[in-house]
């Protein structure tokens, strides 16, 4: 599951995609025409629109929605979706008043990840490679007449993103993050159940609270296959960790406890 390493975090979801079907040479831009980054998160995860991105930008926030290798539900076009890298960059103002501007961090945000991607991929940056959606219609009739992306400088988004590639220091040796390091669905083999692993958490999948959470949980589902299968001692070493120096007295706390103290009586 690859994602630009200037990602700042992952939301992954693993049902508004498709295969890509070919390589990737250009980068599509768009306004969310909202000024909530939640609001865009939760609108891509939630089902009712069928919309998503490869990520979402917000001021200093890259957002990784769609891993590299899909598309995403954004062009209503199959071929545009699949060659593109795509983007929906909130707004700082909202309303046909305001212009639909975006923050000047939101601009350096874009072209951060315009030059890794460029690079990456090996396209130019240039007006050629790097659209407006409504370019994507105005120069080659795909997609759908829109006045997105709004009061994006798109000119100037690309000048930037070139200061951004040719300023760029060499790619780091650590690899990029990728969903499976973030977050994993494991299948505890004694339990015969599912479990959600964090850095910083793990819960029963069945335990969780909400409607959206299970959405991304099946969506992470997706993506991490094939399944990680632990035997529970190596799962309760790695809860273990997590919690190391706290008592972690919630619920899934409790049983994965109890479940160490029963496997180690009857054995
Ligand atoms: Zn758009």
């Amino acid at each position: 599951m690859t994602f630009s390493s200037v990602a700042t975090r992952i939301s992954g979801n693993g049902n508004q995609l498709g295969p890509r079907g070919r390589s990737v040479d250009h980068f599509v831009v768009h306004h969310a025409a909202d000024s909530s980054l939640a609001n865009v998160l939760a609108m891509m995860s939630s089902g009712s629109r069928e919309v998503s991105a490869n990520y979402v930008v917000k001021d200093g926030q890259i957002v990784g929605v769609v891993p590299e290798e899909h598309r995403g539900w954004s062009l209503s076009s199959p071929e545009w979706d699949g060659r593109s890298i795509t983007v929906e960059t909130c707004n700082s103002a909202t309303g046909d008043a305001s212009g639909w501007p975006i923050s000047e961090q939101s601009y350096e945000s874009l072209a951060k990840l315009i030059a890794d991607c460029a690079t990456r991929y090996g396209f130019p940056i240039n007006r050629d490679r790097v659209l407006g959606h409504r370019e994507v219609f105005s120069r080659h009739g795909a997609s759908y007449a829109t006045a997105c992306p709004g009061g994006i400088d798109l000119d100037r988004l690309v000048r930037m993103a070139k200061e951004a590639q040719s300023g760029a220091r060499p790619a780091p040796a650590t690899p990029e993050p990728t969903v499976e390091e973030s977050m994993y669905v494991v299948f505890v083999a004694e339990t015969k159940s599912n479990w959600l692993i964090t850095p910083t958490f793990v819960r029963k999948i069945v335990d969780l609270p909400d409607a959206s959470a299970k959405d991304t949980i099946a969506g992470i589902e997706k993506l991490s296959k094939p399944k990680i299968v632990l035997p529970f001692g190596e799962f309760y070493g790695i809860w273990s960790n997590i919690n190391a120096g706290t008592k972690d007295d919630s619920a899934t706390g409790r049983e994965i406890r109890a479940l160490a103290e029963q496997i180690a009586a009857s054995r």
